[in-house]
């Protein structure tokens, strides 16, 4: 069994929600990190011990490989990478902005494969190492308004699997986490104040959001399993969250 123990855990997306909250289970656990969010004041804010804050937009290729290659010199190689920066910009086909498809399929798949690529390298040198994709319940069903976000998720469940395929044969676990409705800043890109009312109300109709520690701890929970055991997926969400 590889004890990782102390080795460097990659989070993107550290600035707020399910992020942020990995970023601090993972810290109390002992974990060097290399934090990667644009909002990098909001990472150092976290002020965890051991922790590379850096500013990065992850559809920036050259500057993930760049930060990588930072975090490696002064910590060692990786041996977890969360992706897990995202976006949800809701809309509908008839009106959304077509630049929001865009920068959806950017940062939720596209850019997952860059860092995936980038850092997946180091844990095939080493011989192993795990990748935590983080995908969605609308990677498994459709939702109103959810078109091209569902999209992205599908294919990021897609993607999990045959990730997981391709790195199972060189001891490389690859899990995919599936939420449902989490207490984060997600929303937020979503211009259509109509739409976002809608999720607002279904989400109190459902007693709320569950807290991102939840997602973080469940990570840092499938990681700490032993190298041989792989949880290939995970779907966790409010209790009353029936879709
Ligand atoms: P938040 O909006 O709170 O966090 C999203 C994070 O992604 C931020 O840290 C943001 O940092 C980062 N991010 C977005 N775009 C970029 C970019 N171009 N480059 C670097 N970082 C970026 O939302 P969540 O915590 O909810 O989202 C995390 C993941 O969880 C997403 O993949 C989301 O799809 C998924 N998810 C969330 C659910 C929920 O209900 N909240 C349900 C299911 C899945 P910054 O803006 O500083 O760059």
């Amino acid at each position: 069994m590889v004890d990782a123990s102390q080795q460097l855990v990659i989070i993107t997306g550290s600035s707020s929600g399910i992020g942020a909250s990995a970023a601090r289970e993972f810290a109390a656990a002992g974990f060097p990190l290399l934090l990667l969010a644009r909002r990098v004041e909001r990472s150092e804010a976290l002020s965890l011990p051991n922790a590379m804050c850096l500013a990065v937009d992850v559809t920036d290729r050259a500057a993930v490989a760049g930060a990588v290659e930072a975090a490696v010199e002064k910590y060692g190689k990786p041996d977890l990478l969360v992706n897990n920066a995202g976006i949800m910009p809701l809309g509908v086909l008839e009106e959304q902005n077509p630049a929001e498809w865009q920068q959806l399929f950017d940062v939720n798949c596209v850019s997952l494969l860059n860092v995936s690529q980038i850092v997946g390298r180091h844990m095939l040198d080493q011989g192993h190492g795990t990748i935590v994709n983080i995908g969605s319940i609308a990677g498994k069903n459709v939702y109103a308004n959810h078109m091209a976000y569902c999209g992205t998720k599908f294919a990021v469940h897609a993607i999990t699997e045959q990730m997981r395929r391709e790195f199972a044969g060189r001891n490389i676990r690859v899990c995919l986490v599936a939420p449902g409705m989490v207490e984060t800043e997600l929303l937020d890109s979503t211009t259509n104040e109509e739409i976002k009312g809608g999720y607002l109300a279904y989400k109190a109709s459902v007693g709320g959001a569950i807290d991102p520690v939840h997602i973080a701890r469940s990570m840092l929970t499938m990681y700490r399993m032993p190298q041989d055991v792989c949880v290939r997926e995970l779907v966790i969400a409010p209790t009353r969250q029936e879709g």
